[in-house]
């Protein structure tokens, strides 16, 4: 099939390259000049495991190519997938500014019967809102489907390529067969294509985000409580988790949850909800836990320096919001950085991926260092804001040397406690008891 993707960000570039990759020839269209010419040069744009071998294979093959220009993008395209920014708008709401304009442009260019397709993150009611607006300029029929995207950043090429579930709201027999076909070779193991209709589709992907969002925050506030009561949370997590009705993933306490996703689609599903004039309650609590396990242990690292951070350097280990991404958007880390600059500490940051993404955004405030041993070095502490795989087993005896004290603040729970007894390190993490 012929295909284009309008957005060609996270969510646009793994599902274009993954349609590349199964036979689909595939334009993907950007507004960003730079991004395009990249891509063109055949340069990926984004750090997601996997993608970079099929961008190349794709691109060298020619079932995949790059354009700013949505005319010749979508043309002769069977379907036009809806990959585009949907940010939080000022009162929470999910700004559809991006989508509704890509529907006004393209209506007047579609030429025979096209699928769009809404793959963005999008509010009920926004298949009729595209649809009403691509009618505007459209002289041909056209379909419009909900197929919302599960992807999770860091595995996006797996999660695209095997999903556990795909999507596709739409009432039309004809979108519905376009979109099974395009569909059946990602669902050969027998995962299953779910059909439903098109607001259901919309408010799915909320309703997953939510949850996981929930059980992150409910988790959290456990881990909080261990604290006040002296329990240790790792064993609550494992004895709750073995019960398959709760199962054990998504059961990790740390500093928060961030990311492009959860904070505006749980954000956006409270502001939708309050708009008919529901009091999702939950949601609000989710938010409201949220935000302080952000910066939880910050009063930690200031009690330990008796409150003055002046003349102490911390190392932070992380800026993604999560590991094997680039993707600092929302990210904990960040907030916590404010937090110790604000206090008067110097900070110096490692992370595998991020560290560009960090640069443009905080520039020279922080210094950044190719290692987390580099950044340790002459550090009074360190701070853990991501788990990535290398900050699991460092080799202990080596940083003990490069910091100035033993001092460990871990917001992601990466340590043993027994261990850290015997290496003498004062410890501090989430839901857990403090080795001092
Ligand atoms: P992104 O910001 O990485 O990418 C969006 C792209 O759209 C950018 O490259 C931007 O330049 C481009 N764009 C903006 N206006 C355009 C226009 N008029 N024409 C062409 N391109 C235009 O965003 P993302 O993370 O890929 O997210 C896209 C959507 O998918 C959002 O609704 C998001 O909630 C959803 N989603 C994201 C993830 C994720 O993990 N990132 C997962 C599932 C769903």
């Amino acid at each position: 099939m012929k295909i284009a993707v309008v957005g060609t960000g996270y969510v646009g570039l793994v599902t274009g390259t993954c349609f590349a990759e199964t036979g689909n020839t595939v334009t993907c269209v950007d507004i960003d000049q730079e991004k395009v010419k990249k891509l063109q040069n055949g340069k990926i744009t984004i750090y997601e495991p996997g993608l970079e071998q099929l961008f190349e294979r794709n691109l060298k093959q020619g079932r995949l190519a790059f354009t700013t220009n949505l005319k010749e993008g979508i043309e002769g395209a069977q379907i036009i997938f809806l990959a585009l920014p949907t940010p939080p708008g000022e009162d929470g709401s999910a700004d559809l500014k991006y989508i509704l304009k890509v529907a006004d442009d393209l209506g007047p260019l579609l030429k025979d019967f096209t699928v769009i397709v809404d793959k963005s993150t999008v509010p009920v009611g926004t298949a009729d809102k595209v649809r009403e607006r691509v009618a505007k300029g459209a002289k041909v029929e056209f379909d419009v489907v909900s197929n919302p995207e599960f992807l999770r950043e860091g595995v996006a090429v797996e999660d695209f390529m095997k999903p556990d579930r795909v999507v596709i709201g739409t009432n039309s027999a004809r979108g519905r067969k376009v979109m099974e076909q395009l569909y059946q070779p990602f669902v050969r193991q027998g995962n299953p294509i779910i059909f439903m209709d098109e607001r259901s589709a919309e408010l799915t992907k909320y309703a997953a985000n939510a949850f996981l969002a929930t059980k992150i925050s409910f988790m959290n506030e456990i881990a909080n409580l261990c604290e006040s009561v002296g329990a240790d949370v790792d064993s609550v997590r494992k004895g709750v988790g073995t019960d398959s009705r709760i199962g054990k993933r998504f059961l990790f306490p740390g500093i928060g949850y961030g990311g492009s996703c959860f904070p505006k689609d749980v954000q956006a599903l409270a502001k939708s909800s309050s708009d008919v004039q529901y009091d999702f309650k939950i949601l609000k609590a989710v938010m409201d836990v949220n935000a302080d396990q952000k910066t939880r242990l910050i009063p930690r690292v200031k009690e330990y320096f008796n409150n003055n951070l002046k003349g102490k350097t911390i190392a932070v280990w992380g800026l993604s919001f999560k590991p094997h991404t680039d993707d600092i958007r929302e990210a904990p880390a960040l907030y916590n950085i404010d937090l110790l600059l604000e206090a008067g500490a110097t900070v110096k940051v490692h992370d595998p991926e991020g560290m560009e993404n960090v640069k443009k955004l905080v520039g020279s405030k922080i210094q950044y260092c190719e290692t987390p041993y580099e950044a340790a070095e002459g550090a009074d502490a360190v701070f853990i804001a991501t788990e990535w795989p290398e900050f699991r087993t460092p080799d202990f005896e080596k940083l003990s040397s490069l910091l100035k004290a033993k001092v460990i603040f871990d917001g992601r729970n990466l340590y043993d406690l027994s261990v850290m007894k015997e290496l003498g390190y004062a410890y501090y993490s989430i839901g857990r008891e403090v080795v001092h």
